[in-house]
């Protein structure tokens, strides 16, 4: 939006105005009193000199002359003053005007083009520097600008990727029903099960985008509740047990009788451990060991799953809560994986006064990580 200042209306403009209305009460308040008081003190002076000096006595005619003379030249010297004094008052709020309203006419020009789409601008002249309000302004639009940088950059990042996983089971789909069209595969159970499947990848990647752009967006309805960690272990492990047995590995549960009970919606906070506990199946060879345990942190309950797997670097564990990361692609999307599910799991636990940490000694070294939820106070 271009906003059309005329002089009047403009800072400079008001400046000058108010400026020159005080120098212009400046000036009649000092004729007012000047001519008040002159002739009572000028004839104060002149009569002690009158009775010292006899020879010098003069008509009364004379000294009304003297006076009049007097104020005469007062006032001629007072306007020509006067005239100099508004001058150069003038030319004084002009410069102070100019040194707040350039830097502001800059920065109105840099968050025009912020705001047409130009995130990279900042403001780059003096008042960036200086801590007066001008100076917090133009940093306070410089932050503005860094936070929508980053927005912008996340958002092509979340659509490049969206699009990149979507890409993989529509080629595939396209390469089977092509294969089906040109008769060059069979129409057979075995084909109709492969199409079922890349059919199944595709609609729980779209789930799982829905499910995080809720929960990045803070949009998904909680219950929260109190609710004992007993059972949302068990709720967590009931389904999945028969896998980590038929996987061949060995799962340790430590949850002892004594625990606070958590303040936490129990359905999401069942999908956040059973997210973990399917991601410690996934990335643990056989024969390997997976232990769930339960222990109070200050505050909040800790539920911490360690795995014997393959374990995660330095590197590796700054991005695992990042939206589509995943250490090794073909590996975690043969697994069905889109690398979301940890981000959405943070933000839901984020979202119920918890998060998730996670450590690892490093690559081959198994992983662990830790859900903390508030205890209730009930
Ligand atoms: P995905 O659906 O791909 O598993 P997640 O967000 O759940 O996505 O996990 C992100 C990535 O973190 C995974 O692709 C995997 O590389 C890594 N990861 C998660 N859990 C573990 C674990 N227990 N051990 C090793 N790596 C893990």
């Amino acid at each position: 939006m271009r906003w059309r200042i005329s002089f009047r209306t403009s800072l400079s403009g008001k400046f000058l105005l108010s400026y020159l209305l005080i120098v212009l009460v400046g000036v009649a308040t000092l004729l007012v009193v000047t001519f008040a008081l002159a002739p009572t003190l000028f004839q104060a002076q002149l009569v002690p000199i009158l009775q010292t000096h006899p020879e010098a006595m003069t008509t009364t005619e004379a000294i009304q002359r003297i006076l009049g003379d007097f104020l005469g030249t007062l006032f001629i010297a007072l306007a020509v003053a006067a005239i100099v004094a508004t001058v150069t008052s003038l030319a004084t709020s002009l410069f102070v005007a100019r040194r707040i309203t350039v830097p502001l006419r800059q920065m109105t020009q840099v968050s025009q083009r912020i705001s047409a789409g130009n995130y990279a601008e900042r403001i780059v002249i003096a008042p960036v520097h200086s801590t007066d309000e001008l100076g917090q302004l133009a940093s306070s639009i410089n932050t503005l600008a860094v936070a929508l940088e980053q927005t912008e950059r996340r958002r092509l990042e979340v659509i490049g990727n969206v699009a990149h996983e979507l890409r993989t089971p529509i080629a595939t789909l396209e390469g089977y029903l092509e294969g089906l069209l040109d008769g060059v595969i069979e129409p057979s159970p075995l084909t109709w099960a492969m199409l079922h499947t890349e059919a199944g990848r595709l609609r729980r990647l779209v789930d799982d985008l829905q499910e995080l752009s809720r929960a990045e967006a803070r949009q998904v309805p909680l219950s929260l509740q109190p609710v004992t960690p007993q059972r949302l272990v068990q709720d967590a492990l009931e389904p999945l047990e028969g896998q980590f047995a038929e996987k061949g590995l060995e799962l340790q549960i430590h949850v002892p009788e004594d625990l606070p009970q958590v303040m936490a919606d129990p359905t999401r906070a069942v999908q956040i451990l059973t997210n973990v506990l399917v991601n410690a199946l996934r990335y643990t060879p056989a024969p390997g060991k997976v232990v769930l345990a339960v222990n109070c942190e200050y505050t909040m309950v800790a539920f911490r799953i360690s795995d014997t797997g393959v374990g995660l670097s330095p590197e590796q564990i700054a991005h695992i809560f990042e939206r589509f990361y995943r250490v090794d692609k073909s590996r975690s999307r043969a697994f069905g994986g889109s690398g979301i599910g940890l981000t959405i799991a943070q933000s839901l636990a984020q979202a119920m006064g918890g998060e998730i940490r996670v450590e690892s000694a490093g690559l081959g070294q198994g992983s662990s990580f830790t859900l903390t939820l508030p205890q209730s106070h009930s």
